[in-house]
């Protein structure tokens, strides 16, 4: 899958739960409470492949779901950069310590799996809003490939 064919399907997923936690009537605080991985697994079973198999993301004690991917994530299915004969398609804005780039052949990739930034609860206060999309907006870059500057 595309990394903008996640993001538009992620984004259609968070909306309807978000909808629905509206409309019975939860504010911010009880919408956080309900993105918490344990409760998520439970009642939101199609919002991550995880969730089947009980497994988080990251071995972490608090997991919030909320922020799932992470603003700070930037990528561009048509390359951002190439340099080397090889091509980025995602990195961390803010270059997180726990977060690296990733070769895989020709292409780069951002490697989140072992920064929790985005899942902490107190992440998610600061960065809540209702909608996911306003919240990841940075997140997909135009196209800057090398050869074309
Ligand atoms: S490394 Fe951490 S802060 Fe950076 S994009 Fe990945 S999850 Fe977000």
């Amino acid at each position: 899958m595309s990394y903008i064919a996640w993001f538009e399907a992620h984004a259609k997923k968070h909306r309807k739960i978000v909808d629905k936690l509206l409309a019975c009537g939860m504010d911010k605080e009880a919408i956080i409470k309900y993105f918490e991985f344990e409760n998520m697994a439970e009642k939101e079973g199609d919002f991550c492949p995880l969730y089947a198999e009980g497994k988080k993301c990251h071995d972490t004690e608090y997991l919030n779901c909320y922020l799932c991917a992470c603003p700070n994530f930037r990528f561009s299915d048509e390359g951002i950069e190439t340099n080397g004969g090889k091509t980025k398609y995602s990195f961390c804005a803010i270059d997180s310590k726990e977060g690296a780039l990733a070769t895989y052949g020709d292409a780069i990739h951002q490697d989140c799996s072992r920064c929790t930034v985005p899942h902490a609860k107190r992440y998610v206060e600061e960065h809540f809003d209702l909608d996911w999309k306003r919240m990841m907006q940075a997140c997909v870059v135009a196209t800057r490939k090398a050869s074309e500057c």
